[in-house]
């Protein structure tokens, strides 16, 4: 279980972005993280994975725990190897590499190489579009394409949870829409806990079993996903469908 407790994070020691920010990822679990821009999703990521140090953030109240160990005091690559893996908003593939080298470069923390061929397969049988690409220069796919291939590479660590930063970011709807039951069938069959990070509030209920929204740097409202579907201001302001 991955747990958030009353963060608050500070970028170049003044702009308070995170305001006491809490939350909880079951295991096994779909958790979605909403909001709208500048809201403070992608930080509370960045704090969970360890990445806010490399843009001058800082942790400056509250932590984030970890099957009961707190981990916010860790940096990535230690993270990684907990089991905590984030996949980037934007993509950022290597471009310059093939498919196949950059999912190998997705299980570069492992130690256990001889599943690395296993887990490939494992990857190319969620993404067979990635099989059939996995020659291509990473920099040649569509933006749909490399993002299928941010989170195989996220698969090929092996992680037990996967953080998912706006996968559905400038991607075509028809491809939205297969994604997500790519990662839906990921969560099922592999037993992966998943935190997406979406605006689409639509495709990421679709899959999630419990939403937390946030506004401001702090959750301003949670609930099974039932619960926030029938909820008249989530309809509203989230959804555009009241
Ligand atoms: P979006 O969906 O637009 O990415 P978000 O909810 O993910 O929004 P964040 O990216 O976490 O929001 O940004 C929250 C606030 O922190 C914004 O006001 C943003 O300008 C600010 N911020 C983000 N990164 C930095 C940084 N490296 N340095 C300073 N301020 C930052």
């Amino acid at each position: 279980m991955l747990k958030v407790n009353n963060l608050e994070v500070m970028y170049d020691k003044v702009i308070l972005v995170l305001k006491g920010m809490s939350m909880e990822v079951p295991k096994g679990k779909i958790v979605a993280l909403l909001g709208s821009n500048g809201a403070g999703k992608t930080t509370t990521l960045k704090a969970i994975s360890g990445l806010l140090k490399s843009e001058n953030g800082q942790v400056t109240d509250g932590y984030v725990e970890f099957d009961g160990e707190r981990i916010s005091t860790l940096d990535a690559e230690q993270v990684v190897k907990k089991g905590v893996f984030q996949c980037m908003e934007g993509r950022r593939v290597f471009e310059h590499l093939s498919v196949e080298d950059n999912l190998y470069a997705g299980a570069h923390t492992r130690k256990d190489r001889s599943q690395l061929k296993h887990d490939l397969e494992k990857v190319y049988h969620y993404f067979p579009k990635l099989e059939m690409l996995k020659n291509r220069q990473a920099g040649y796919l569509s933006g749909g394409e490399q993002q299928m291939l941010a989170i195989g590479r996220g698969m090929m660590a092996r992680p037990k949870v996967l953080l998912l930063d706006e996968p559905s970011l400038g991607i075509a709807p028809l491809l939205v829409k297969e994604i997500f039951s790519i990662i839906k069938r990921i969560n099922e069959e592999e037993g992966t806990t998943i935190l997406v990070v979406e605006q689409n509030a639509n495709v990421a209920l679709s899959i999630a079993h419990y939403g937390y929204i946030m506004e401001n740097g702090r959750i301003v409202m949670d609930g099974p996903v039932e619960q926030l579907l029938a909820n008249q201001d989530v309809k509203e302001f989230y959804l555009g469908t009241s």
